[in-house]
């Protein structure tokens, strides 16, 4: 049976899209049965044209139908995004060369929404180093801010969650503008397993390299047409610096590709390192006398940062590499956390992320200055960083401990 996705309806409820589905041949299995997409808004929303609200679904199943050489049917659709689809397409096929990207939009409406007048920008908003670096840039752009409940935190996690609203709600205060969160299972409506066996032959994963890119983009779409705003901002992880070493779904050649309702979207910030996002974070702090709490973890639930992940790690480094203490910046460490920095065993704990941040320390502080727990930090030779092999077995002794005793 031909692989199938045929779109019954799209139900906008004050602030909230139910999309309604029916899914056939080989893609069923891909789908969950139980579940289907949805997204909330915590504003209203109601005024928005359906060709508009397919955008979120559309670009969360797009990857999908491209590698499954499915059809894709709907009432509706915004010319702009329409247009744009084989742009944005193109990135993936550079990105995956190994892979086919085939599929097929089949549309029985398209409508032009505009957007006359041009009311200030969007920007996503995780509370991260990449993140801050783009609000600031566009602080002065009569800026809405958009977070994303249901990518890094699951939709379970209400504490989390909390954190990262009062995070948000501190944020949109301390800088006078105007938030908006959303909420939707853009990673519980599909069987991922499924998904990461159909990109096996390229040792990927599907969240990473094919969906959060245009996946998460999408949900501006109706809050742009609402707001009247023509840009939308989505900062960037990698940099210009690394083209060719990563493979990302979040990248120029797809994101800047993609088009809804006269909308521009800016994959934002590339051409900075993150040092040099660090950087123009604690120049802003210092010349506007303000404070900022950056939100970086990878292993903290709660949503406040650990001070002993890879990531915590890192950007506390890169924080005392600009001459700053972490503390002022939402890490909360303790000396003896700072002691284990050098004891990390990662596999992300590599040279290469790290070179910047030792150049930069070594350029702008005196190793005196620093705290005695990470003066090593300065004086070691970069490339050997996470090499040790006494700390290697150590910490594989440690785990296996761990593991027998359950701790
Ligand atoms: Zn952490």
């Amino acid at each position: 049976m031909k692989n199938q996705f045929i779109v019954d309806d799209v139900i906008i409820s004050s602030n909230r899209i139910d999309y309604k589905y029916t899914v056939k041949g080989e893609l069923k299995e891909i789908f969950n049965e139980k579940e289907s997409f949805f997204v909330e808004y915590s504003r209203n929303i109601l005024n928005i044209p359906k060709s508009i609200a397919i955008v979120p679904l559309m670009c969360n199943i797009l990857p999908i139908i491209w590698l499954f050489n499915a059809e894709v049917h709907i009432k509706s659709c915004d010319e702009d995004f329409y247009n744009s689809i084989e742009d944005f397409k193109k990135g993936y096929i550079k990105m995956y060369p190994d892979l086919e990207f085939k599929g097929k939009v089949c549309v029985e409406k398209l409508e032009k929404n505009s957007i006359s007048e041009s009311n200030g920008s969007i920007c996503f908003f995780s509370g991260g180093v990449d993140a801050f670096n783009t609000l600031l840039n566009h602080l002065k752009e009569n800026v809405t801010v958009l977070t994303l409940w249901g990518a890094d935190l699951t939709l379970n996690d209400n504490d989390g969650w909390n954190n990262v609203l009062k995070h948000l709600e501190k944020t949109a205060n301390d800088f006078k503008i105007d938030y908006i969160t959303i909420k939707s299972n853009l990673k519980d409506f599909y069987n991922v397993k499924k998904l990461n066996e159909k990109i096996n032959l390229i040792k990927k994963e599907w969240w990473h390299d094919f969906q959060h890119g245009i996946g998460v983009i999408s949900y501006a779409a109706p809050i742009s047409f609402l707001t009247k705003k023509q840009s939308v901002y989505f900062a960037s992880s990698f940099t210009a610096k690394d083209i060719g070493q990563y493979t990302c779904a979040s990248d120029p050649t797809i994101d800047n590709y993609l088009k809804f309702c006269d909308v521009k979207v800016i994959h934002d910030g590339y051409e900075f390192t993150r040092q040099d996002k660090v950087h123009n974070i604690v120049e802003f702090c210092r010349k506007n006398n303000k404070k900022i709490e950056l939100r970086v973890c990878w292993e903290s639930t709660g949503g406040k940062n650990c001070c002993h992940c890879e990531k915590c790690y890192r950007t506390m480094l890169a924080l005392f590499a600009e001459g700053e203490d972490p503390k002022n910046y939402g890490f909360d460490y303790t000396k003896k956390l700072l002691k284990k920095i050098r004891y990390c065993q990662d596999k992300r704990f590599t040279y290469k992320k790290y070179e910047e941040i030792q150049s930069s320390m070594r350029k702008n502080c005196n190793i005196n200055d620093l705290p005695k727990e990470i003066r090593w930090f300065y004086k070691i030779n970069i490339k050997k960083l996470g090499c040790n092999k006494i700390y290697k077995i150590l910490g594989k002794i440690k785990r296996k401990i761990k593991k027998i005793f359950k701790l």
